[in-house]
């Protein structure tokens, strides 16, 4: 078997084997699987595993830094049924490189942040910009880097802003559980956050929750969007 066709069918069975545990948590959680989407985070993975996760019928696409995204969207332009999701921490001086290949920002914690991606948006020749709210639902203050996201109780404006700002659209809202410990209760909160965002914004349906380790957890609390990497690439490979 050459390298090409052992990679996709240890991609193949990986994904089968996510495809299961979301069943399985859907139909635990009284779900049905369609109002659920899986967005494979292939940050650290060459353009050629996201061309053999498009063959098998992966469309939605996460990764964490513009630097690598923008290089490997370009590599891919061809394949246009793919979407791309930033979900990493995003410095404002990279909001234009951003909005030139994302569909959606999940990352979205800041005023600065919501204007610089206003602006960059002008620039896009496609449709909005779509942004979700990340919350941090960590409790400690000094939650780890990657992590961060705005304050619960900064939440209503930032959204407000993002819903007034041209060129953008609010979707909804995105955290990442605190590591270590049962992610259940953080993900409640999201999800109460959720509908009470939708009071003003009915459209802001997104719950973007769930990574490999926490997906069923997520799924009981209403995500719509899970960011699943390791459970589909295998281990990342160390950061250069
Ligand atoms: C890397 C990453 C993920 C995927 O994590 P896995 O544990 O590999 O599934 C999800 N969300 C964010 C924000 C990430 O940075």
């Amino acid at each position: 078997m050459s390298d090409d066709a052992a990679r996709r069918s240890e991609l193949r069975s990986n994904l089968t084997t996510v495809e299961q545990r979301i069943a399985a948590a859907c139909d635990a959680a009284g779900r049905r699987r369609d109002e659920v989407r899986l967005i494979v985070v292939t940050k650290t993975f060459p353009a050629t595993d996201v061309r053999i996760l498009h063959d098998l019928g992966v469309t939605q696409v996460g990764e964490n830094r513009d630097q690598e995204a923008a290089v490997k969207a370009a590599e891919l332009q061809g394949l246009s049924a793919v979407e791309w999701h930033m979900i990493g921490q995003l410095q404002t001086n990279k909001a234009k490189s951003v909005a030139q290949w994302a569909s959606t920002v999940h990352s979205v914690n800041s005023t600065r942040l919501v204007r610089a991606l206003g602006k960059a948006a002008a620039s896009r020749d496609a449709s909005a910009l779509g942004c979700l709210v990340q919350v941090n639902l960590d409790p400690q203050t000094d939650a780890p880097a990657g992590r961060g996201g705005a304050d619960p109780a900064e939440v209503r404006d930032l959204a407000d802003l993002i819903a007034s700002t041209d060129g953008l659209e609010l979707r909804g809202v995105m955290a990442v559980a605190p590591r270590g410990g049962d992610p259940g209760p953080a993900f409640q909160c999201l999800q109460s956050i959720s509908l009470a965002l939708r009071q003003d914004h009915p459209a802001a349906t997104w719950i973007s929750a769930g990574m490999s380790g926490d997906l069923e957890a997520a799924i009981g609390f209403g995500a719509t969007h899970l960011r699943v990497g390791g459970a589909v690439l295998g281990n990342r490979p160390p950061l250069a």
